[in-house]
């Protein structure tokens, strides 16, 4: 069984999260760290520890995450002028947190996608 994260007790609603939206397959709150005026996680409830451990019976739960994160960039104003999704996966990824979640980030202009670090 994969370890749960502090994001699980933000689905369950056992720590404060400003969440945004939630139904029965999909939860998704503001980051506590704002990379952008807009900064959303959307995350499955089902905890997927990272893209390396999706399998075929998480499709629909993966493409609604889309969905959502679509959603909600219509809700927050920021659809038209356009924004990023990322999904972080690994330790060259620089994922931090083991369980699945696209970032969606506008707001502002976000500038290119990669810089050399
Ligand atoms: P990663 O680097 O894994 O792709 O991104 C993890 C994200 O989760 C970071 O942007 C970080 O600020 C955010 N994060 C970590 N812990 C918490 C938390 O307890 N609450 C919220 N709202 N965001 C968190």
């Amino acid at each position: 069984m994969p370890e749960e994260t502090i994001f699980s007790k933000i689905i369950r609603r056992e720590i404060p999260a400003d969440i945004v939206f939630q139904d029965d397959r999909v939860t998704a709150f503001r980051d506590i760290a704002p990379q952008a005026p807009t900064h959303i996680l959307v995350i499955p409830n089902k905890l997927i520890p990272t893209a390396n451990d999706a399998t075929p019976e998480d499709e629909a739960t993966l493409g609604h995450m889309f969905i959502v994160a679509g959603e909600i960039a219509r809700k927050e104003g920021i659809a038209e002028d356009g924004y990023r999704l990322i999904m972080n996966c690994g330790e060259h990824g620089h994922q931090e947190v083991q369980h699945i979640h696209l970032h969606l980030l506008g707001g502002r202009p976000l500038g290119s996608m990669l810089k050399r670090a």
